[in-house]
């Protein structure tokens, strides 16, 4: 059994506070130095004390992060990058060639879409969009050319539900990987290597990051050949996490279990007040017995996650509205911090799919619900629905 497989036998909660980081041998120190440092003396050319040499390629602080995450994540290897977007573009570099096909959700991030669709395809990567229910997926594989399946669950911002383990053995069967990011759901709620997923990616910017103050990307495998490929092109392509940011990630993950219990507390409560309200004609959340994911949700997450989206009555004017009247809720783009952020979709973070298949409903309003106390959130949607 590996190190790693070890640690991953104690509770979340354990991992998230001890993986990837023993207390410094010299100075005992509790928590991983910020190792500014872009080099590292040689005892002797070639002769490295720590393993470390250049911090592009290795750097003790970002190590931590990586070791961390990939413990939460229950897999073998983990990468920190720049950003969300630099992890998923080093995953389509290194397991992926010009020529390859990939399926793609067709309501996925709207910086994901429009790497694919703008960056990707120039390269020669093309891309299918479709809903991510099974029997769709599985149409829009192309025997041979296919070779990735990426999944974002819940989606955003729709909140749709994909069954993690399913489109693994669909994937698998037509000799593609899966990719899922998880970043709605955090390592808390959702870990997509125990159900069959290949590649996990995630915006540490969001949940895991935690409080609006550092963004990042992490990249978690199990298959050690895949890990190498990774590991590579992470070096290669140089999109790495610096060490301050790394530290800040690695602080925010410690406190991930806590967190996410109160945002997904917090959003049931947020969740009951708007099916309730008269203004508000369809709520979307996968916590929601009537919502169409919500049995796969339940099998494959432990609770149902602080993002809610709500379409509102009198159309764009109204959801505009909505979103500049609350007090509370930071009219804001990104999700996942301390605070409730509310906003338009279809005006700010999807504004860049508005006329594809990607296009998302204009009265859509589109809450990160946070962990302040409930009620003053619940009262803020009242007085801005008002
Ligand atoms: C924010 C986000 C990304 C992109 O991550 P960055 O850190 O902003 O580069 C990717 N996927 C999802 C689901 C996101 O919310």
């Amino acid at each position: 059994m590996s190190e790693q497989q070890h640690r991953n036998k104690s509770g979340f909660e354990t991992r998230a506070i001890h993986a990837g980081y023993e207390p410094d041998p010299r100075t005992g120190s509790v928590i991983p130095p910020i190792y500014a440092t872009s080099t590292y003396k040689q005892d002797g050319v070639g002769g490295l004390r720590g393993g470390y040499e250049y911090s592009r390629s290795a750097n003790p602080t970002r190590t931590a992060l990586e070791g961390n995450i990939a413990a939460l994540e229950e897999g073998e290897r983990g990468f920190a990058f720049a950003s969300g977007l630099a992890a998923e573009d080093t995953i389509v570099r290194s397991v992926l060639a010009p020529g390859d096909h990939v399926v793609f959700p067709n309501d996925a991030y709207g910086g994901t879409f429009r790497l694919f669709d703008k960056v990707q395809k120039l390269w020669g990567v093309d891309y299918t969009p479709v809903g991510h229910a099974v029997e769709t997926v599985r149409a829009a594989i192309q025997p041979g050319h296919t070779k990735l399946v990426w999944v974002e669950t819940p989606t955003n911002p729709l909140l749709g539900i994909a069954d993690i383990e399913a489109l693994a053995a669909v994937a698998h069967e037509a000799g593609a990987l899966l990719v899922v990011d998880n970043t709605f759901a955090s390592p808390y709620l959702q870990q997509p290597l125990t159900l069959g997923a290949d590649i996990v990616v995630h915006s540490t910017t969001k949940y895991c990051g935690g409080h609006s103050d550092v963004v990042g990307g992490a990249v978690v495998v199990r298959d050690l050949e895949i890990a190498e490929k990774i590991a590579f092109h992470h070096n290669a392509m140089g999109a790495v996490a610096g060490p301050f940011d790394a530290w800040l990630t690695l602080r925010g993950l410690k406190t991930l279990a806590l967190r996410m219990e109160r945002h997904c507390d917090n959003a049931e409560k947020v969740v009951e007040f708007l099916t309730a309200h008269p203004g508000v004609t369809k709520v979307y959340y996968p916590g929601l017995p009537e919502h169409p994911g919500h049995e796969i949700a339940a099998r494959q997450m432990r609770r149902f996650g602080g993002m809610v989206s709500f379409q509102v009555a009198g159309g764009e004017a109204q959801a505009l509205h909505v979103c500049e009247r609350a007090e509370v809720f930071t009219l804001g783009e990104s999700l996942g911090g301390v605070e409730s952020l509310i906003e338009h979709p279809g005006r700010m973070t999807h504004a860049s799919v508005t006329g594809t298949d990607l296009e998302v409903p204009s009265d859509l309003v589109r809450l990160s619900v946070g962990i302040e106390t409930a009620e003053d959130l619940v009262a803020d949607l009242d007085r801005a629905l008002g």
